[in-house]
């Protein structure tokens, strides 16, 4: 969609993390957050249930499928995609109005909504983060516990034809070190 428009000149870029699912994107972040509040992070909608912990508003805002299909319908999401069954989505106004204010927004979503995010505002800076190796990946995926066998192999899936992408990106970044990775990403958004 080109009808977002480009923030002004001299403003701060949006800055789209991704990669894939279980190398460490919400570790990042995490990290990354707590010594630089001032980095606004866009919480996206997700049809996805919650996970033990995980709050409305705070990790995600859980929608059941009739809101989200009112989301998509109103145009309210910048961009949206379905991931391993269930669908995600970036709340369009509230990442416009933090770029407006001159705040440095981030963006951490799957490698489909990175492309949609790129056609919708070509400013866009967009990063992959990579694994150290494939070994890697695949024990972080299975160790986090969280999700049944069926839902693992769904997302390695995924994450193997996820690492042929990384080309169409700006920047990689490996996570070799969650502390390595976010200093790497500020000095990317010009943050110290
Ligand atoms: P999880 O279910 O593990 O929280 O997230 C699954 C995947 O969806 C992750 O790769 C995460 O980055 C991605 N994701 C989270 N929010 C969004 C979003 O708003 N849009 C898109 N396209 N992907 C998202």
């Amino acid at each position: 969609r080109g009808d977002t428009p480009e923030p002004p000149a001299g403003k701060p870029r949006l800055t789209v993390l991704s990669g894939p699912s279980g190398v460490g994107k919400s570790t990042v972040v995490a990290h990354l957050r707590k010594a630089h509040p001032e980095v606004w992070l866009s919480v996206s909608a997700t049809t996805r249930r919650p996970r033990p912990g995980e709050k409305h508003g705070v990790q995600y805002f859980f929608t059941g499928d009739d809101e989200f299909d009112k989301l998509v319908a109103n145009g309210d999401l910048l961009e949206w995609a379905e991931f391993a069954g269930n669908r995600y989505g970036t709340p369009r106004g509230a990442v416009l109005e933090h770029l407006e204010r001159g705040e440095p927004v981030l963006l951490e979503i799957d490698l489909q909504g990175a492309r949609l995010v790129r056609q919708a505002m070509p400013s866009a800076r967009l990063v992959f983060l990579a694994p150290p190796s494939w070994e890697e990946l695949v024990r972080r995926l299975t160790g986090r516990g969280t999700e049944p066998p069926e839902v693992i192999e769904r997302r390695l899936a995924v994450a193997r034809t996820e690492l042929a992408a990384e080309g169409e990106f700006d920047t990689t970044l490996v996570n070799t070190s969650v502390e390595d990775v976010s200093a790497e990403l500020l000095a990317l958004m010009q943050i110290a």
